[in-house]
Order: structure tokens, then sequence, then C-alpha cells
């Protein structure tokens, strides 16, 4: 099937990345290349970053930190681009795993001082397990960071994917000189004061230009780097690389924008459009003309004035209008998608036309959760849409009696979203709510509180992690029966072990060899 035109040129992706790597300061320059903002100024310090394009709720404000996850639009070199935000505080959530089941590539930028950090690895993961390609960005080049070699070794033994480097950069921190560009042997200058890149054409590595332009050490560390990366490296595989298995490598400094231009085209040039997706039925092509796609996400009151929930959709094929009739697959009814909203910023505006690949935001009465598939008749669901276990728990005590109603609501509402998992034990009338990372608690006793009026205690349990149970439902009686305490059941009435500790957990498989204690549901 030919592609269509606007769908080939779409390019979905995401940021991986651990806190403070420069995952807003790069968001910026983007949107500044994209000539969507005039100015990309430096983000000011944590605690001032009210103004920074992707912060949308209170509470991200007064933190300082993004807690939600949001989609911004640019246009590059005759592409368009989709960024779908991840939040990156250091306690993320569920949002920022489920956001890659939404994109078709990822950008994992690297502090070039601090290397490969532990949330990269933990999205590196999700990425990993569903094949998506990759290309690194090694940023802070203006700093004095770790060695190159060392730096792509890192990502090669820590990050398990074959690291091939697209440039190299010429000295390093208050000596950085600039990144010489491997496949047209071009230098390009590193001008700290304006981060106007000149480029100039060199003949080769030996190009006695360097020397005079770099100095004498910094060539001769450059050219060993070069030779070992050409001479010792596999050449970069295209297929390899849209397998998930491959990455180019870029160096730069993404608060000077030295780098994100050539980072930029490689998306353009290298990222693929969107890929055809599996669902339980058969793969779906983008290129059909039949609208399909699936929600990732769910956001309540993003706008205080309104109390409104919005769920975002990622386009898996066809063409989106304005007022289209889709159809519901898992409630089986048809819903009229009538004010899609494209994200930039702080503004909402109203889309007419959406193609695959594209993220929109529509109004939700409560009807979708995450997952769910919207087609135009057929009954398919798209797959690989995981749940992940939470790994912190707590239990839910009102602390304002008479506000029990609006506990349920808001519970029931809130963790809808995704963020925050609630389960009902099987002994005790006491919810309990797990978390992936541990700030969501702050995020979800400050929402209670201030969208629902609810007053919460949350009391953490100390504990190892929660199983799914899975095998014949009568093993799986039995073994509720014999751990009733250890046990609850989640949102879709699976029952889950809270294991205490990990030697109860091998005792459980130990002892009921029939049945499988899960880590990741796929619903
Ligand atoms: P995030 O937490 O990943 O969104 O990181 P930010 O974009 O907020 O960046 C964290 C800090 O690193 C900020 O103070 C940025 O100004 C700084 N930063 C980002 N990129 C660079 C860079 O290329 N060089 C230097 N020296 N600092 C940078």
């Amino acid at each position: 099937m030919s592609i269509n035109p606007e769908i080939a040129k779409r390019r979905t992706f995401a940021i991986v990345s651990h806190p403070d790597a420069g995952k807003t300061t790069i968001t910026e320059k983007f949107l500044w290349f994209g000539k969507v903002i005039r100015e990309a100024g430096h983000v000011r310090a944590k605690a001032n970053r009210s103004y920074t394009v992707s912060d949308w709720m209170k509470i991200e404000q007064d933190r300082g930190i993004s807690v939600s996850s949001s989609v911004l639009n640019f246009p590059f070199e005759g592409c368009w681009f989709n960024l779908v935000d991840t939040p990156g505080h250091q306690d993320f959530c569920e949002d920022t795993y489920r956001a890659l089941t939404a994109v078709d590539s990822a950008l994992v930028l690297i502090d070039s001082v601090n290397g490969v950090e532990k949330q990269t690895i933990k999205l590196m993961d999700v990425c990993r397990m569903r094949h998506t390609p990759i290309i690194t960005f090694i940023n802070k080049m203006d700093l004095d960071g770790r060695s190159v070699l060392d730096l792509i070794d890192q990502i090669e033994s820590v990050l398990k994917i074959k690291a091939i480097p697209f440039t190299l950069p010429i000295g390093v921190g208050k000596l950085f000189k600039g990144v010489y560009c491997i496949a047209d042997n071009t230098f390009n200058v590193y001008n700290a004061q304006s981060g106007h890149q000149e480029i100039l054409q060199m003949s080769g590595p030996d190009d006695p230009k360097l020397v005079e332009l770099c100095g004498e050490n910094w060539v001769n560390q450059f050219r060993e780097e070069y030779d070992v990366v050409t001479g010792g490296m596999d050449p970069f595989n295209h297929e390899l690389f849209l397998k998930g298995e491959m990455c180019p490598v870029f160096f730069g400094s993404a608060v000077t924008g030295f780098g994100v231009r050539q980072l930029l085209n490689a998306f353009a040039d290298l990222a693929p459009a969107p890929m055809p997706r599996e669902t339980d039925k058969r793969t779906v092509d983008p290129s059909e003309s039949d609208f399909s796609g699936f929600v990732f996400k769910i956001q309540a009151n993003m706008d205080p004035k309104h109390r409104d929930r919005t769920a975002f959709i990622r386009i898996c094929s066809g063409q989106f209008q304005r007022g289209d009739k889709v159809y519901h697959v898992r409630s089986e009814r048809d819903v009229r998608l009538a004010a899609p909203t494209a994200f930039l910023a702080k503004d909402k505006e109203v889309i007419d036309t959406a193609w695959a690949g594209d993220i929109v935001g529509i109004n939700d009465p409560g009807l979708f959760h995450i997952g769910d598939t919207l087609t135009k008749g057929e009954k398919m669901s798209f797959s690989g849409i995981p749940d992940f276990a939470p790994e912190y728990f707590a239990r839910v005590t009102l602390l304002n009696p008479l506000k029990s109603k609006q506990l349920a609501k808001g519970l029931k509402e809130l963790t809808e979203e995704g963020a925050t998992q609630l389960y009902q034990p099987f002994k005790s009338a006491i919810p309990v709510i797990g978390v992936v990372g541990e700030l969501q608690f702050d995020v979800l006793k400050f929402r209670l509180m201030s969208e629902y009026g609810a007053d919460v205690s949350l009391d953490r349990i100390p504990s190892f992690g929660v199983r799914w149970i899975v095998g014949d439902p009568a093993e799986v009686e039995k073994f509720v029966t014999d751990n009733g305490g250890d046990c609850m059941r989640d949102k879709e009435e699976r029952f889950v072990c809270l294991f205490p500790n990990e030697y109860r957990l091998t005792l459980a498989v130990k002892n009921y060899p029939e049945l499988k204690f899960v880590e990741t549901s796929l619903g």
C-alpha cells in the first residue's frame, strides 16, 4: 500500500531521559527550530519554571516540575513532528511509560557529565520491549563531561543497544570546539555566545585546518577516537535501527542549540513515519483509509475553569475529521468526536483534520479507559498497551468522613487517568493505591483535596511488589483464601497479591506451581 504523503511526513517521538539532562531545554530548541516560538531562552531555575511551554497544571508550577505529559507539534524540513512529552521528574509515573506506546521513535538524551542514569535505563527497557527506534543525543558538551569512548561504551553496555556516532566532538567543556560530522567530513564550529554553527568542509579527519581551529592536542585525541569509531565499529544499518537494535549518536549542547539541527535532520531522514500496528485481529496499516486509534492517556481537569476530562488518542490509521462518528469497541457504541484538540503550549486549538501518527485530545464524558480502541466499525483492539505493576503502595484513609462520596468519585476518576492504580483489599474496606513513582502520592493527595474536597491520609504499606495472579480460577481462589490478607482486586476485578517481601513471592511460586505471578498485565 503506498503511503499517503501526509502520513509519510509524520514523525511521532518522545524524549527518554533522566531529570536535568536537558529535556525541557531541547524541547524549547525544537520549537524554535520549528519556528513555533520566536525565542528559546534559557530554562530558568526549576522553582521559576512557570513559563515553560509544557507545564500546565498548577501543581507543576508549585513544584517547578513537569507532572503531566503533553503533546507538542512543530514542522521542520518538510516533516511534521509530534513530540509526546514524558513526565520527567525523579518519581516518574505510568504516564511516562505509556507515552512510549504512542510513539514511533524516541530520542535518548544523555547528560555528558552524568552519563547514562537510572530513569533512562528504566524507560529504555520499555523501548526495547517495543523495539522502538532510538536516536541518542549526548548533551552538555560545553561542560567537562566523560570521555567520548566511555559514553559510547556506556550506551552499549548499560542501554544494551549498538551505538554508532554520526558526529564526534573536538574539545570539551570551556574548550569545546565543535563537532566533526563523520558522513560528510564537515566540521561544525561551536560558538558559545551565539550558538550559531559555522559549517566548514574538511578533506578528512587529517585536514590541517582542524589543528588551526582546535589546537593539536584536541585534534590528536579526536583522531584517535575517530580511528576507534570508524575502524572498529559496525557501519550504520537502517534495518537494525528500525528494529531498535542500533542507534545513531550525536553530540551537542542544547542550551546553545548546538547540534540540535543535525539531530532534527536525523529524525526527519532516519526515524520512521507511522508504522503498522498490531491488533488482536490483524495488522493495521497507517495508510488504510478508515480511521483507527487508541487511548493512551486520560487526564482530568486540565482546564481549571471547566471540570473536564481529556482522552489522548494516538491515531493509527486513516484520517480523522472533526465531528466524525467513530466506533468505541469496548462499549460497542458509536461516539461523535466533536472537538478534538491539538496541543501546543498552554493553548488548546481545535483542529479539523488529523492523520495517522498524530495525537489528538478529545473531550471525555467518562467513557474512555486507557487502552480503548476506536475504529470505523471494525471490532478489534490494539495490543501492547500494558498495565505496569506499581512499585509503591498506600492505604487511603479519609480525614473528613462526610466526603466519602467525593473520595469515591475522585479515586475513580483519577485512577482512570492511569497514573495511579486503585485496589480493593480482599479483607478490608480501606482502599489501597499503587503508583509507579512516589511523587504520585503527593499529586493524588493534592488533587483529591483541590478537585474533590476530600482530605486524605496516605499510609504507606511497606512491600516487595504486586503481582497479578494468573491461572485456573479454582487454583486462584485457593490462593486467595490462603493468603487473603495480602490479596486485592484491581480495577478489572482481577486478583493481585501484594507481597510483603521477596521471600513470600518465592514461597508462593514454589507452593502454587500452577499459578503465575506476573508483573506486567496486558489487560
Ligand atoms: P530536564 O529536567 O531534563 O527538563 O532538564 P532542563 O532542560 O531543565 O535542564 C536542566 C539544567 O541543565 C538547566 O539548568 C539547563 O539550563 C541546563 N542545561 C540544559 N542543557 C544544557 C547544556 O547543553 N549545557 C549546559 N551547560 N547546561 C545545560
